[in-house]
């Protein structure tokens, strides 16, 4: 990566501004905050010197951060000394002596005391002159003990990284979510200002690891809008712009940054003008949002008076009850595999179950869809075997997975079961391509129902749907209507899918359209096939948070859309706005077209007129093409 040149020589010119660097709104929203920009694969310490005031604090953060450690590796002990060899007990006993390493406390407080130094910093310089004694050393075997300092150093640092809050709070009434986002700080990083995380990409459990108060947004070298990146942000209302290609190379830590995750831009050092204009426009849109979501409680109707179902996809629990708030008459899609992301151990049945009772009547009498879960390919848990294949997206992913790890699967689809006995639970299955899925699935479901009688817990037979995400699936949806209770589209990946374009690659944006007429036709014969067999039919994918697209849906015969929270007022509100009528004949027109360029035009002519105050209002706009994939 090359650094933008800093101080020119022999004084401390002002580096330019850099921008607009164009990428993808990623997540809607304005901000202007400090940037973070993480290493790839590799925890970046930030550097701080620090006030005299503040050195006894980083101080007792260090040895805060000792006692936690020591704990870690305690618990470690204490939970392997019966399946463990004793010397390799010495060893976790040795680690934590060398915690306590008075030397290592000496370095530490010469870096805070006498170089002002903050905690993080003064660790890692500690870390590296104990590393380089060992390097010098003659005896080979010591040399190798280079590790253990290294283990030792990563176990510190963590802990000073963890000593963060986790902001989404549980409340009142509703269970402490399980710490996901806490057990493993990705970063490396410890954050104190208001940060906007800059990387070249973000797994889905490095961003809902992020759940953190500081940072305020994102930017990423790769992704699109239906990457998880996007969808996690959206899902913790932070705005982001990913697909910014190069961005790591302009920005250094510390710098200024505007992400502009409406218009999809970046600005790095912005003058005072750039950010003057950024932060009235961030209000704006903030205030704007305040007013839509005064109006939550009213219901979504078409202005015939037609009714739409809008409810909320989920990926952490505690996002339900967020959903809520922001008027969702349920949860749509809970992406359920968030609960085997990051963990040491796999979630057992009475977790599952207490997890999903408990949104469940959160939601109560409203619905809620447990999707199975959707693991491999970018989502991938320790714990859960996935073969090793050339082409994940295209491998053992989703219910495939399921379906070879039968025992694993049927330990979720009890929990879901049980759920079921306390409001109106849905089982969905992703990814599904044929329709011997669909059965084995249901066999499976079956056997689970008949375990829970067997075992007198109590349960009720939940409906079993499925997602319609595959091409196969949209193409046989007649024949999957006779089988399934519900479909789903999910369509970024039948996107995906359909267009032989990778969902996470933003040169592909283009070409991954959810307008190409493909993508329409294939919603269109999922639409007539649910509605001939008279099943419901929503879509899922973030099609439905995209006023123009969901307009257009409408239209093509759907009447439940899922989305992120924060987007169901704004829906709401374009919904409004437009008759059955007018809906069904700009479907009409729109699917008469031969290029998604054609459709997008059509939409910008039509539609985004009467809804540009959505849109971004007049310096909120979005420019063309209004939707990007
Ligand atoms: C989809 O593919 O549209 C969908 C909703 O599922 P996910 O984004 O979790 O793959
Ligand atoms: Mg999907």
């Amino acid at each position: 990566m090359s650094e933008p040149p800093r101080d020119a020589p022999g004084g401390r010119e002002p580096v330019p501004m850099v921008g607009p660097l164009e990428g993808i709104a990623g997540s809607p929203g304005i901000v202007v905050a400090v940037a973070l920009v993480l290493e790839q694969g590799k925890g970046s310490v930030p550097r701080r010197t620090i006030l005299s005031s503040e050195k006894e604090a980083e101080l007792g953060r260090f040895r805060d951060a000792v006692e936690e450690a020591q704990f870690q590796i305690g618990e470690v002990h204490g939970r392997v000394a019966d399946a463990l060899p004793e010397e390799h007990l010495k060893i976790l006993e040795a680690y934590q002596s060398m915690l306590g390493d008075p030397n290592l406390a000496q370095a530490v407080h010469d870096e805070v005391v006498v170089k002002g130094r903050n905690a993080e910093w003064a660790v890692e310089v500690a870390l590296q002159g104990i590393l380089r004694q060992f390097d010098a050393l003659d005896d080979p075997y010591l040399r190798e003990r280079r590790h253990d300092v290294e283990f030792v150093g990563e176990r510190l640092m963590r802990a000073l990284v963890t000593a963060q809050p986790v902001v989404v709070p549980p409340k009142a009434g509703f269970p402490t979510p399980r710490p996901i986002r806490r057990a493993t700080p990705p970063l490396g990083v410890i954050v104190q200002a208001p940060t906007v995380v800059v990387a070249r990409d973000l797994s889905p459990a490095d961003t809902a690891a992020m759940v953190r108060d500081p940072i305020v947004g994102f930017v990423t070298e790769v992704g699109t809008r239906t990457s998880h990146t996007s969808i996690m942000a959206r899902a913790l209302e932070i705005p982001a712009v990913v697909g910014v290609t190069g961005i790591r190379g302009h920005v250094r830590t510390g710098d200024l940054i505007v992400v502009d995750g409406l218009r999809g831009q970046v600005w790095v050092r912005p003058s005072p003008d750039v950010i003057a204009r950024a932060r009235a426009r961030g209000e704006r849109f903030a205030s704007r949002t305040q007013v839509l979501r005064s109006r939550h409680r009213e219901p979504a109707t078409l202005s015939c008076g037609t009714r739409i179902s809008l409810l909320a996809n989920v990926e952490l629990p505690a996002e339900a009850i967020l959903a809520l708030e922001h008027g969702a008459e349920g949860i749509g899609l809970y992406r359920t595999e968030f609960l085997y992301i990051d963990r040491k151990e796999l979630p057992t049945e009475d977790e599952q179950y207490e997890l999903f009772r408990n949104i469940v009547q959160l939601a109560a009498p409203r619905p809620v869809t447990l999707r199975t879960f959707d693991l491999g390919n970018d989502k991938l848990a320790t714990k859960v075997p996935v073969p090793d294949e050339a082409n994940p997206a295209l491998g053992t992913r989703a219910v495939r997975l399921a379906l070879r790890e039968p025992e694993l699967f049927s330990v979720q689809l009890r929990a879901m079961a049980r759920a079921a006995a306390h409001g109106d639970v849905r089982v969905m299955i992703p990814m599904v391509s044929n329709l011997e899925e669909i059965r084995a699935v249901r066999k499976l479901l079956d056997r689970a129902l008949a375990d829970l009688v067997a075992q007198g817990k109590p349960h009720r037979k939940p409906a079993l749907g499925v997602m319609i995400e595959v091409p196969s699936a949209a193409i046989c949806a007649d024949l999957f209507a006779r089988e399934a209770d519900f479909f789903s589209l999910g369509t970024n990946d039948l996107v995906q899918y359909a267009l032989a374009a990778d969902r996470g690659s933003h040169e592909l944006a283009r070409l991954a359209s959810s307008f190409d007429p493909s993508i329409l036709r294939l919603i269109r014969m999922t639409a007539k096939a649910a509605t001939d067999a008279d099943i419901p039919v929503s879509v899922c994918g973030a099609m439905a948070s995209d006023p123009l697209a969901a307009v257009l849906l409408v239209g093509m015969g759907v009447r439940s859309l899922s989305m992120e929270a924060a987007a169901i007022v704004e829906i709401k509100e374009a919904l409004r706005r437009f008759s059955l009528e007018e809906c069904e004949g700009l479907a009409a027109e729109c699917r008469a077209l031969a290029t998604a360029a054609e459709v997008e035009m059509a939409l910008a002519e039509s539609v985004a007129p009467r809804l540009s105050d959505l849109l971004g209002g007049e310096d909120l706009t979005i420019p063309p093409p209004f939707v990007r994939a």
